[in-house]
């Protein structure tokens, strides 16, 4: 009898587990589940949030990478894995049962628990809230032609991550349409970024790091470095100014972005796996301590890099290769033969910073400017490649660097 595999989350980890499924000439049969009927390029929703792109750009239907003959798609909410009984719970629909399961449900945006986050600043983590905030920068310059308050014209970015990052640069190319919907010069709209920490972006030197900041800051984006951010209210943000008097200072704007980093799904703790922020420390084969047909891959999934000894950042470029090995092994678990332990070199990330600059590191070479922007879209092509096979690569793809 064929063996059912159920995969939860058509993301890079899910959709590249489920391509390497579906090669396979053995009987399986395999159901994958989402809550959307479509797959989003994650790494590009800064450019929706920003309106330099549109959502449609960044997406493509699921059904076109499902296998009709041995695949099927249930668009619905996963609510919990009972992993006891080996079914999947979904809001407003019957249970799935399976004998090997792939958690890859991606990320949510995590507050650390401080006041005023879910109130007053907007998430940026998939396509509805990138939507949201484009809508509410729009009205924010819809306001300011009846208001004349400059806070109208102020974004606030809190945390400058590899998120951050992205997001500001896009702001500042897409600052020029804001500023002719409010009918101001694009320099009125002003553009900042509340952080922590003052050394930025661990994963690159100093150096390089400083090269992406410089250019922002050239284009106009203040750095308020150092000064963790304590609190949020309706639009203001209060941050810790003085770290030895504990002095406080408020920024205010009207639109405040909240960047800060993410945790795994909050299905993965409500499943009972143990988990921290949302991510299971994985066994080497990619599954779970205590069940050993259930892969937990991508965001939700923490694999520990011996070379550091913390567990390797998570990005889309692991997420790929994690859902290409878990669909290997199970195979292999199928076929009655030992699996594999999931090993990873990073080939580097490149941060963009707008559509034509970009900084990072490739192999182990850093790379910075407009040839590091070709290569980050063709980073982005080949993970549509990986994803979605040469149609979509071919309809959603970067190409506009062949002139
Ligand atoms: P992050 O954790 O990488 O960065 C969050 C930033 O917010 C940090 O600089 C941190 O110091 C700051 N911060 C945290 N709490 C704060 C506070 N209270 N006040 C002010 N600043 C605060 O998170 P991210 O940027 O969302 O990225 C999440 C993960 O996704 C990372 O692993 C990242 O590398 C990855 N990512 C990769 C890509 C890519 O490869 N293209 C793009 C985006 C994200």
């Amino acid at each position: 009898m064929s063996k059912h595999v159920v995969i939860l989350g058509a993301g890079y980890a899910g959709l590249r587990a489920l391509h390497e499924l579906q090669k396979e000439d053995q009987e399986i049969k395999i159901t994958l589940i989402d809550q959307n009927d479509y797959h989003f390029e994650a790494t590009a929703i800064h450019e929706v949030a920003a309106g330099i792109q549109t959502s449609e750009r960044i997406t493509y239907p699921i059904e076109d990478v499902v296998k009709k003959s041995c695949t099927t798609f249930i668009q619905a909410t996963v609510e919990k894995v009972d992993s006891s009984k080996q079914v999947v719970c979904l809001k407003d629909r019957e249970e799935v049962s399976y004998d090997y399961l792939i958690v890859a449900l991606g990320y949510e945006s995590e507050s650390f628990g401080i006041k005023g986050v879910e109130e007053f600043s907007l998430k940026m983590v998939d396509i509805p809230t990138s939507e949201k905030v484009y809508q509410h920068l729009v009205q924010q310059m819809e306001n300011y032609k009846e208001t004349k308050d400059e806070n109208n014209l102020k974004i606030v970015v809190c945390g400058a991550g590899f998120t951050g990052i992205e997001l500001l640069g896009s702001l500042v190319e897409g600052k020029k349409k804001l500023a002719d919907i409010a009918g101001v010069s694009p320099d009125k709209i002003q553009l900042y970024c509340v952080e922590a920490v003052t050394r930025l972006l661990p994963m690159f030197s100093e150096k390089l790091g400083d090269y992406g900041i410089r250019h922002l800051k050239d284009w106009g984006v203040k750095f308020l470095l150092g000064k963790p951010i304590k609190e949020i209210k309706q639009d203001t943000v209060v941050y810790l100014d003085n770290q030895e008097t504990n002095e406080l200072a408020e920024l205010k704007a009207k639109t405040i972005i909240w960047t800060t980093g993410v945790s795994g799904s909050h299905v993965v703790g409500d499943s009972g796996f143990s988990e921290k922020r949302g991510r299971v420390m994985v066994k080497a084969d990619l599954t779970d301590s205590e069940h050993n047909n259930v892969y937990i891959i991508g965001d939700c999934s923490a694999v520990m890099d011996k070379e550091t000894n913390r567990p390797y950042p998570t990005t889309a470029q692991i997420a790929l290769k994690m859902g290409a090995h878990a669909g290997k092994n199970i195979k292999a678990q199928i076929k009655g033969q030992s699996t594999t332990e999931f090993s990873f070199r990073s080939q580097g990330s490149v941060a963009s910073i707008g559509n034509s600059h970009a900084f990072g590191v490739v192999g182990k070479k850093e790379i910075k400017g407009y040839p590091a922007s070709v290569i980050k879209k063709v980073i982005l092509d080949r993970s549509l490649l990986e994803t979605g096979g040469v149609k979509e690569m071919l309809a959603k793809g970067r190409f506009d660097f062949y002139h």
